[in-house]
This record gives C-alpha cells, sequence and structure tokens, in this order.
C-alpha cells in the first residue's frame, strides 16, 4: 500500500492531481480543494489516504505535477510473498 497526504491549506485548486490520477484524487465539492477519494480515505480523512501499488505511477506523476508541492507520498511497502 502507498500513504498519500495532502497539505490542504497550501492546495491552490489548479487541478493538476485529479487530471494526472483522478482515481485517487477529487476537487472537494465543498471548498473546491483537493481531497482523496472516500473510498481509499484513512478513517475518514479527506487530506489523508493508502492506496493499492497499482497507483504507485499516477501517485507519483501527482505528486510531480503539484506545483504548490502539497502531496506527500510514502514509498509502496516491501513485499513479502
Ligand atoms: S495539484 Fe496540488 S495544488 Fe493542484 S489541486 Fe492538486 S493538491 Fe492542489
Amino acid at each position: 500500500m502507498i500513504i498519500v497526504k495532502i497539505d490542504r491549506d497550501g492546495c491552490i485548486s489548479c487541478g493538476e492531481c485529479w487530471g494526472s490520477c483522478p482515481e485517487l484524487f477529487i476537487e472537494d465539492p465543498e471548498d473546491g480543494l483537493s481531497s482523496i477519494r472516500e473510498r481509499y480515505r484513512i478513517a475518514g480523512k479527506v487530506d489523508e489516504g493508502s492506496a493499492p501499488d497499482q497507483f504507485e505511477a499516477c501517485l507519483k506523476e501527482a505528486e510531480e505535477a503539484c506545483p504548490a508541492e502539497v502531496i506527500r507520498i510514502s514509498p509502496p511497502s516491501p513485499s513479502f510473498d
């Protein structure tokens, strides 16, 4: 799994993240800022999520594309199989 966090205080609502990784990010309809899609949220938090490794590429793309540099992802967990 990959942990992703958004520092929403710094989000400028540019849309790069939900454009490059719409599976994980959405524009929050209430404040227009980036949020984690509900199914991937940790404890219901809009700014913190846990995503399957298959989304690593698009998460990295979103992290790199964010002009405000407010998206952080952790490396995937080591595989034990
Ligand atoms: S790319 Fe960054 S600044 Fe732009 S909407 Fe996403 S989190 Fe906000």
